[in-house]
């Protein structure tokens, strides 16, 4: 994995050069700074001019592609045109798009039930914030201080249990976040190669140079599927190991590199 910026010329120019470019942005951590409260991670005009720069020319799809729920993305985003690929990607939607997993569908109902023991379990912890996504399911302890982190894990997994063993969900965990998903085989990776091959078919003539960022371990399941073929980009401080191809530092890197892509 190399540091984008020391290759930075001929990456923009390989991505120019291309006919049709596909981005798929992960937005917490990526596209915005992580928030200490996740209900507050809304893009500032700035960062928005930049992505907005990017859509409009009729060859260039642009996708967020976020564990968050489609509906909270629209607000925090507040742009048209865009598509958005929520909940690790089983929901997509955006102008001539639209997929909801069926499996995700299914487990719906059982979720809204693991919703309200979760609240009724973590009450007393302060701060814990467990969010309703419609598919899926967030527990953010970010704001929880750390020294309660291992007892609320516990009270956490005690309250999944029956849940786990059904074998209708997983547990995965992210930054400073619990989430519990339906045992589907999608995720990010998934969502991108459905997004790709629908866009191949339906809306450009042809098949699109991918172009993936993301900061965090879901994002691996994009890189994976995308290996050897567009631009993978770990957003991360340091070099780590990764699937992707190139790292990049930070948020505000992620958006010079975007700046340059569309001027
Ligand atoms: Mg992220």
């Amino acid at each position: 994995m190399k540091y984008l910026f020391d290759d930075k010329d001929g990456i923009i120019e390989e991505v120019r050069s291309q006919d049709r470019r596909a981005f798929f942005l992960d937005y917490d951590g990526t596209l915005t700074p992580i928030v200490r409260d996740p209900q507050k991670a809304f893009l500032p005009p700035k960062y928005r001019k930049v992505i907005a720069s990017l859509l409009g020319d009729g060859k260039t799809f642009v996708c967020i592609i976020s564990g968050r729920a489609i509906e909270q993305l629209k607000e925090f985003i507040g742009l048209k045109d865009l598509v958005l690929a929520g909940n690790h990607g089983m929901e997509i939607s955006g102008p001539s798009i639209a997929y909801v997993h069926d499996g995700a569908l299914r487990a719906k109902p059982l979720l809204k039930e693991i919703v309200e023991i979760l609240k009724l379990t973590l009450r007393d912890f302060e701060g814990a914030l467990v969010e309703d996504k419609g598919l899926t399911v967030s527990v953010h302890y970010r704001m929880v201080p750390v020294k309660h982190h291992p007892r609320l894990k516990r009270f956490f997994c005690r309250a999944m249990e029956k849940f786990l063993a059904s074998n209708m969900f997983i547990v995965t965990r992210g930054k400073r976040v619990l989430e519990v998903r339906p045992n589907v085989v999608w995720d990010k990776g998934s969502a991108v190669k459905w997004i790709l091959g629908y866009l191949s078919v339906h809306l450009l003539e042809e098949k699109p140079y991918p172009i993936y960022m993301g900061d965090d371990e879901t994002d691996e399941d994009a890189f994976r599927v995308l290996k050897g073929q567009g631009l993978t980009v770990l957003v991360s401080p340091r070099k780590k190991a990764s699937e992707a191809s190139y790292f990049i530092k930070s948020v505000e890197e992620v958006y010079q590199f975007l700046g340059f892509l569309a001027s």
